[in-house]
């Protein structure tokens, strides 16, 4: 067996109102070519501008993941020429990168691991190319959409590290705001090394570049550990290569040789002045950082007494965990929100796939609902009809109990008075009444249920009929 060793570059485009480095519009359209400015083809003499809202999202990224952030924001030129970067370079950042040696805590199966991020960068997206028989269609508009590159330390060591890391990532992502990173809009895309070693000093890499899903990762990485493991194992040297994975087939294929690397030609981009990094800015930002989701999940544990599992369910989106933690912070116990978040309304969310966003139920109506069954107004059974009521209408608990007329009787006389009629009716029974016959109490609550429509609350029902039966069965002997 052979140590396995995983680094990964991740680009994610990031959501702005205009693109990185261009006024053109940064959002999805069908109609090709509809969001470009000339910066994005590369005109000669037009300059580019740094998109101020894109630096903080990228800022904020890289303090999400504990990086070391610059003093001040520059661009590099990384000069190359392909059809999909009219301009012949794309503006990226080498010499200072929006973060630097940051980590990022992800949980393999109940383990905590740290995994190193090497840097983070702010780049330009090239526009997308279209290949037919003989010929090819470019698409600029993502030309120019701003794309964050984390490029994380060789520290990953399986596949299922790598894939973790992947959803933690894209987790932090989604929890800063700063993107849906949907890889299957193209939002999100990956470059894996591996390489295999038998010693501690790390075996020659392969790149496999612009992976487009977290499930193709996981095909390159187990196909390259295949593959690497025969060259090893029969002698052979693992040459260091980019490869390409074939969707199809599942496999990779060679791409170029490290002898062809492109000399990139780095140099400070000219057309962009530096801009301070103050420590006003960074506060501001961080301020916006939520708690993550792994934060969460531990909070909920060990604050909450919630199970890993519950937990888990909870913090996998955003807004479910923020309305989890709302109702908590309304007063509501968290084990009973959690129940009720994480039953039926996950489970009315998921039949109808929508999202929280779309139903007009507030956190504190899970708190009063909770109250309601607490303080026994209405039943646990009353009480999921009164959330199907509250999810459609966004009507208060209170009100709906109102309208329903659910509210349960539990004025003692009047409950009283009703058990006293109900022997009475049945007097046979009731004299015959032994506390070991279960089944026959159940047949008085159910007389009491009959004569209040349901409404007796069954607890002091119970209650005052096992009380009155005795002495019901004592007046006799
Ligand atoms: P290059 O100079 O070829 O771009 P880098 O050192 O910049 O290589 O690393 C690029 C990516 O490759 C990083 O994600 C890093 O973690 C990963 N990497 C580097 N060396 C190895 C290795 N021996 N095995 C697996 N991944 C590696
Ligand atoms: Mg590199």
């Amino acid at each position: 067996m052979y140590k396995v060793t995983i680094g990964l570059e991740v680009h994610c485009e990031l959501e702005s109102n205009s693109k990185v480095f261009s006024p053109a519009i940064n959002g999805y359209t069908e109609a090709p070519n509809s969001h470009v400015a000339y910066q994005d083809l590369g005109f000669p003499g037009i300059l580019p501008v740094a998109n101020e809202e894109a630096v903080k999202r990228a800022l904020k990224v890289s303090m999400a993941m504990n990086c070391k952030t610059p003093d001040e924001i520059i661009f590099d030129r990384k000069n190359y020429y392909y059809p999909d970067l009219p301009k012949g370079y794309q503006i990226t950042q080498m010499t200072k990168p929006v973060g630097i040696n940051g980590y990022v805590d992800i949980d393999v199966n109940g383990e905590i691991k740290r995994v190193d991020i090497h840097d983070t960068h702010l780049e330009e997206d090239t526009a997308s190319l279209d290949h037919y028989d003989t010929y090819s269609l470019i698409d600029y508009n993502r030309s120019g959409i701003p794309l964050l590159e984390t490029v994380t330390e060789p520290c990953l060591h399986s596949k299922e590290e790598a894939l973790t890391f992947l959803e933690t990532y894209r987790s932090l992502i989604v929890y800063c705001g700063v993107s849906e990173a949907r890889s299957d809009k193209g939002q999100m895309r990956c470059d894996v090394n591996v390489s295999l070693s038998e010693t501690e000093e790390l075996g020659s890499k392969v790149e496999i570049k612009n992976i487009n899903s977290f499930y193709n990762v996981g095909r390159a990485i187990d196909f390259e550990i295949e593959r690497q493991t025969e060259i090893l194992q029969n002698g052979g040297v693992v040459e260091q290569e980019t490869r390409r994975l074939d969707d199809e087939t599942g496999e990779t294929f060679h791409m170029r040789s490290k002898v062809d690397a492109v000399d990139y030609k780095y140099f400070i981009e000219p057309n962009i002045a530096p801009t301070p990094v103050t420590d006003e800015m960074l506060e501001e930002i961080r301020k916006t950082i939520p708690m993550l989701q792994l934060d969460r999940k531990r909070k909920y544990m060990n604050e909450y007494g919630l199970s890993e599992y519950d937990a888990s369910v909870l913090v996998k989106s955003k807004e479910d965990s923020d309305f989890f933690q709302e109702c908590v912070d309304a007063g509501a116990d968290p084990k009973k929100a959690c129940n009720w978040v994480t039953g039926m309304l996950m489970g009315y969310l998921n039949e109808n796939e929508i999202t929280i966003k779309d139903v007009p139920i507030k956190p504190v109506m899970i708190k009063e609902l909770i109250d309601l069954v607490d303080n026994k107004t209405i039943s646990s059974k009353q009480a999921k009809e009164v959330f199907e009521c509250m999810i459609e209408s966004g009507k208060e608990p209170n009100i709906i109990v109102k309208e329903k007329g659910m509210m349960q009787i539990t004025d003692d006389n009047a409950i009283h008075d009703v058990v006293m009629e109900v022997l009475k009716e049945n007097d046979e029974q009731a004299r015959s009444y032994n506390p070991e016959k279960t089944r026959m109490i159940d047949f008085f609550v159910g007389q009491v249920m009959k004569k209040t429509r349901g409404k007796a609350n069954p607890a002091k029902t119970m209650e005052m009929l096992r009380e009155e039966l005795l002495k019901y069965g004592n007046k006799e002997s």
